[in-house]
């Protein structure tokens, strides 16, 4: 784990509505009976607590162009992190024509990350919903998995209607299980090294499955991978993706061998796809500069 300090993304989630339902959404999209809609003095205050933090700070969802105050959340951004540089979008591009005049006034194109999730010959996602604690029975093994997790070291923190997280998926789970939240919104709640963020480890991760290597599942399956505990945390729930019978019961166990085997076939979690994109029609690698209609820009 990485201090929450040095993590290169705090995410501020407007909403966890979205139009899509993908595979093993780092959100759970599809659990909620009803989204959230973050209101806008907590947008400000969320902003606010982050005063002194040098990397970025991510507008995301669900898909943040549903929130029904897009515009006003824009607007605050643009007002409370002077720094262009700082703010960043995730977008599925749903509401694009709409938002695009905006999004463009408030956010430079390459700090933004639309994934319109159609590409259908790539995109694999983690399996979240199957829990650590349930797949591996080496509980060492499994506390050294969960401290390399590549969420952590490579995505962001987060924070949610219910205040602050060391980790986006933990944000996310807190969410969906009722969870006690997040750190209050103070000045400086981010301001943590691992020791001191603790006991979110310890409450989230045994029951996320980011960090333990095992195949992934394409992101246009219909149904989400789910360990059997966190299947009936789900049916205790009402989750609606539950009730449809959109899930499929992964009940094994792993054993160090089965890990390396996965590690060795080149798991990558993190990589869903070999390009950027920062608009309907700008598409990037790390190798290429930003591309518009095939001109540089
Ligand atoms: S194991 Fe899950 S909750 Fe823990 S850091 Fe990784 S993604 Fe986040």
């Amino acid at each position: 784990m990485i201090p929450i300090y040095r993590m290169k993304v705090i995410q501020i989630e407007i909403t966890n509505a979205c139009n899509q339902q993908c595979s093993q959404c780092t959100r759970f999209i599809g659990h909620h009976k009803k989204p959230f809609f973050m209101d806008l003095d907590m947008v400000a205050k969320a902003i606010e607590s982050l005063e002194g933090y040098k990397e970025q700070i991510g507008i995301m969802g669900g898909e943040p162009t549903l929130h029904p105050q897009f515009k006003e959340v824009c607007e605050i951004v643009e007002k409370l992190i002077p720094n262009r540089r700082q703010r960043a979008l995730w977008t599925n591009g749903f509401k694009w024509d709409e938002y695009k005049e905006i999004i463009s006034k408030t956010f430079d194109k390459d700090m933004i990350v639309y994934n319109d999730h159609k590409d259908m010959e790539v995109g694999e996602h983690q399996p979240l919903l199957v829990a650590a604690e349930e797949i591996l029975a080496d509980r060492e093994l499994m506390w050294r998995l969960i401290g390399n997790c590549w969420v952590q070291w490579r995505w962001a923190a987060s924070i949610t209607p219910k205040g602050g997280f060391f980790c986006e998926v933990a944000a996310a789970q807190d969410y969906l299980l009722n969870g006690p939240g997040g750190y209050p919104l103070k000045k400086g709640w981010w301001d943590k090294n691992p020791n001191e963020f603790m006991d979110q480890v310890k409450r989230y991760c045994p029951r996320c499955g980011g960090a333990i290597p095992m195949e992934r599942v394409s992101s246009h399956a219909a149904y989400d991978l789910v360990s059997p505990k966190n299947a009936e945390r789900l049916k205790a729930l009402g989750s609606p993706k539950y009730v449809k019978g959109n899930y499929k019961i992964f009940d094994k166990k792993l054993t160090e061998e089965d890990i390396e085997r996965v590690v060795r076939a080149g798991w990558t979690p993190w990589s869903h796809r070999p390009y950027k994109q920062s608009g309907p029609e700008i598409k990037w690698t790390d190798k290429n500069e930003l591309r518009e209609n095939n001109k540089i820009i």
